[in-house]
């Protein structure tokens, strides 16, 4: 089921990251830990009760020079467009601006749901004051402090309450949903067209029927795909769209939807810093991936630089070194028939499910040939361990002191599961539970 996306909207100041970071907060520091990758504060996973949600901080969406009207307007429009439901936060020491003013303008013409949240509410006391925001049309409005952490409960209820219901298509479980990612101008859509292109590849005549993305369903060899359009794809020429963060945001809403990311190199430029960024997304995520290197037509392309382009990209994506990698030509279709294979392959690894009692003995084997370590005088016993979920393939490793599981140790373990069960194309995850 596709996640409801909640923005959030309002003047700088007022809040917004304070908010963003208070509801999403434990799961950035979690992601900001793998190394080599980076993370912008505008879009997260957040949760409320049972329910989880996506969270976009408008706040973070900077259009370089542009004076604060314009920016706020853009933002609002991207809120207006991407969201389900929008926060509109205010300042409840300052009362009502003409620039929170002129939002309300532009989100009240939107009919999206809008929820009125009153920040900097720090005190009981100040409750009284707040009742002019009412005058800006969007019902009750709710003090919140974001520094304390109050009123968050009631506004949420209120977000919640609007989202929609789940009629959306569901996502299917026998079809493989893969998206493009990568910087401007890699060849996404040269891509696109090239695989639809394909022989016996069956493009199926139903139109994307989901609001906010253009999906292509297709058949080969009797498997069904879907591509999953991404940031770049279509151009729209807005301002925002035109931003790195815009495109961004674009790509993060694509990669959750999709079961393998493929993320797209350059040949001719090379490997450049935002490459990077892009392709952790896919990672964090916990997508299957494959590193897609385009555009192999511009490079002398023997055995010998397809070995030393390889190593580059393993010193530069050590994040991805499960990833395959494929080299081919989107224009000249060279090679374009090796990629459907590999998205297939990454696709069973990450939903595959090995039995416990094989994984046991990997995992004692492994203990036999490297025994666990100590840790102020403290020694690591591992019980047993068991696959608790797919998508990606997840373990819970039994053990008397999860905080003895070291990071190097828990990356051996994680080597020798891929050794044994070839999880090519896929992360995996382990975690450490308390067993006496
Ligand atoms: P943004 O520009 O809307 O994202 O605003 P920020 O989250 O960066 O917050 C702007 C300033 O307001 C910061 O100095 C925050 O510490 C402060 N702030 C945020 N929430 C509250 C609150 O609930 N009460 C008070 N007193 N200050 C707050
Ligand atoms: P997108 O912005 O990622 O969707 O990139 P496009 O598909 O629009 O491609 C950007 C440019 O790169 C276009 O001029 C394409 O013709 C060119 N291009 C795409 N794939 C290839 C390729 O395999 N080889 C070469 N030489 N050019 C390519």
């Amino acid at each position: 089921m596709r996640k409801s996306i909640v923005a959030i909207v309002g003047r700088p100041n007022v809040g917004k990251s304070t908010i963003f970071n208070r509801l999403v907060g434990e799961r950035i520091s979690i992601v900001e830990d793998t190394p080599g990758v980076t993370r912008d504060r505008i879009y997260a996973q957040a949760e409320w009760l049972t329910t989880t949600f996506n969270l976009i901080d408008t706040g973070g969406i900077e259009l370089g020079d542009e004076p604060l009207l314009v920016q706020m307007r853009e933002q609002a429009a991207v809120a207006i467009q991407e969201a389900d439901v929008i926060i509109f936060m205010v300042n409840g020491r300052e009362g009502i601006t003409a620039a929170d003013e002129e939002v309300a303008k532009i989100l009240f013409k939107s009919n999206k749901p809008v929820v009125l949240g009153v920040n900097k509410v720090d005190n009981p006391e100040m409750r009284e004051e707040i009742y002019e925001f009412y005058t800006l049309g969007f019902g009750e409005p709710y003090p919140i402090s974001g520094t304390h952490g109050l009123g968050l409960g009631d506004l949420l209820d209120k977000v919640v309450s609007h989202f929609p219901l789940e009629e959306e298509q569901e996502h299917d479980e026998d079809t493989i949903y893969f998206s493009l990612i990568g910087r401007p101008n890699v060849g996404k859509s040269s891509l696109v067209n090239a695989l639809l292109q394909q022989e016996r590849v069956i493009v199926s005549n139903i139109a994307g029927t989901t609001r906010d993305a253009i999906d292509t369903p297709f058949t080969k060899d009797d498997q069904d795909f879907v591509i999953i359009d991404t940031a770049g794809m279509r151009k729209r020429g807005k301002i925002y769209e035109s931003t790195e963060k815009y495109s961004i945001l674009r790509a993060l809403k694509a990669i959750e939807r999709s079961d393998v990311v493929l993320t797209l190199i350059d040949a001719e430029t090379g490997i450049i810093e935002q490459d990077k960024k892009i392709a952790g997304y896919a990672h964090q995520a916990g997508k299957a991936v494959v590193i897609v290197v385009n555009k192999w037509d511009t490079v002398d392309s023997d055995e010998k630089a397809m070995k030393e382009f390889e190593e580059k990209i393993r010193a530069h994506f050590q994040f991805l070194d499960y990833a395959p990698i494929v080299f081919l030509s989107a224009t000249t279709k060279k090679r374009t028939h090796t990629l459907i294979p590999q998205v297939l392959k990454a696709s069973e690894n990450h939903s595959k499910r090995v039995e416990t009692n094989v994984l046991n003995d990997v995992i004692m084997d492994a203990i036999a040939t490297n025994p666990t370590t100590t840790l102020k005088g403290k020694k690591l016993k591992i019980l047993y361990a068991t696959q608790v979920s797919v998508k990606p393939p997840s373990f819970a490793v039994f053990v008397n002191d999860p905080e003895l599981l070291h990071f190097s140790y828990q990356r051996f373990l994680e080597n020798r599961i891929r050794e044994a069960f070839g999880f090519e194309g896929t992360p995996i995850k382990i975690f450490a539970r308390r067993r006496n």
